[in-house]
This record gives structure tokens, sequence and C-alpha cells, in this order.
């Protein structure tokens, strides 16, 4: 952006010659949208964890499970949740991925196929940003020369490489998340003595979900109080929704 700029305005001085220019602050940008896609995935993933196992082990709970039974369902849920997590977004960042190679591919033969063509494409694109017409053309005449395909994918598709839709890698941090969220409310339904047993994994489940709340707009850039709240509501009423439904089905199925 500050390159940008600096041509631009160094254009208008002295059309068609283009010094470096070095930004006089040396101050680092710190932006938040190459988090935005991770953060998002350990986010729920983690969220998805503690509150549908704390959600599961309280039904049962309230059903009248014992310690054994559980932890039976605990391990059960934690498993097929993490598979079931990963799959999904395997799934969804592959097609994804799927339509990133179609635009690369598309992008590649136009370029072949009409080289002339995609070069005016490039420069209108820099005229639509803002640039006038003949520096546009300078523009975008060095960027095809130093990779034509990459200027095409990032500046007309919004393609860049810290973006790319990356499956395997999706897939494994939302397993991963889930687990480490759902051994919370596991490992605190199993060692918790059982008179407390109900109470104290009603407490680790709301406090897993206030803090990754909070964590997650933190990391994202916004007050943490406000992912803290939003997760402890929705996940407190889904809580008592279980609790309740195992009592009421405890009572009348067993
Ligand atoms: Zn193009």
């Amino acid at each position: 952006m500050v390159a940008t700029t600096a041509v631009l305005l160094a254009s208008r001085n002295r059309p068609r010659t283009y010094p470096v220019v070095v930004p006089t602050h040396s101050r680092t940008e710190i932006h938040r949208t190459d988090r935005v896609g991770w953060i998002r995935a350990l986010v729920l993933g983690a969220n998805d964890g503690i509150l549908s196992t704390g959600a599961l082990l309280l039904g049962v709970a309230g059903a009248g499970a014992d310690r054994g039974q559980l932890v039976t369902a605990g391990i059960a849920a934690l498993t097929a949740g993490a598979c079931s997590m990963g799959i999904g977004e395997y799934v969804s960042v592959s097609s994804q991925r799927d339509t990133e190679l179609a635009d690369r591919a598309a992008e590649a033969a136009e370029l072949a196929e009409d080289p002339e063509a995609e070069l005016a494409e490039l420069k209108n694109i820099y005229v639509a940003r803002g640039l006038p017409e003949p520096l546009a053309w300078d523009v975008a005449r060095a960027l095809s020369e130093d990779d034509a395909l990459g200027a095409h994918l990032r500046d007309e598709l919004g393609i860049t490489d810290e973006m790319r839709a990356r499956p395997l890698q999706a897939a494994w941090s939302s397993f991963c998340s889930f687990a480490v969220g759902a051994l919370i409310p596991l490992l605190t339904a199993a060692l918790a003595p059982d008179s407390i047993r109900v109470a104290a994994t009603t407490v680790a489940t709301i406090l897993a979900m206030l803090v990754l709340g909070a964590t997650g707009s933190r990391l994202g850039g916004a007050p943490g109080w406000r992912g803290a709240f939003r997760v402890g509501v929705g996940g407190t009423a889904a809580l008592a929704l279980t609790f309740v439904i195992g009592r009421l089905l405890g009572t009348t199925v067993a």
C-alpha cells in the first residue's frame, strides 16, 4: 500500500520516473485478516468440543449415569466429534481449494490465449482502483513481466498465497481443537468426586467457554468480553436444556 501510494505520488510530480521511496516510519502494522481463517477454525473446533461434550455429559448425568458410563459416553463423544469436525472442515475447504485451482487454470489459459487482452484487463483493474491510465499501463506491464499469473490471481480474483485454502491443515486443526476442548469437561467428569460431579462439569464447561470466547475475540481484534458474553449465554442455555432433557428422559425411560 505504502509503495503504491509512493509510486502514485512520485508520478504526479515527475511523471515516468519511479524512485524507490523508503517509508519514513518503521512502525510494523499488524493485520488480522490472514489470521481469520485459522482462528475461526480453532475457536469453532474447541468451542464445539467443550460445549457438545459438556452438554452430552450433563445430559447423561441427568439421566443418572455413573462415572464409568459418563467416561465411556465422553470418550465416544470426543472421538465422534473430532472426526466429524475434521472431515467436515476437509470437505468444505477442499471445495474452496477446487474453486481456486479451477480459477488458476482458467486464468493461465486466458493468459496463454490472449496476453494483450489480459494486460488490458489488468490495466483496467488498476484504473478502477484510482491509478491514472498511463501509470496503470506501466504497473500492469511491470507486474505482468514479473509474474502475470500471480498478478491476475491477486488483483483480479483476490487469491494470494497467504489466504490460500489448505484442506489438510484446516482438517487437522479442527480435529485437534475439538479433542482438546472435549477433554476439559471429560477430565472434570472423570476426576471429580461423585457428590460434586455435575456441578464441577457444569462450571468447568462454562469457564472454558468464557475463556475461549474472550481469547478468540481478542485474537480477532475485538474486545474480549464480547466473545465471552456471546458464547457464555448460548453455552449456558445449551447445557441447561440438555440437562433438563436428560433428567426427563432418565425418569420416564429408565
Ligand atoms: Zn485475467
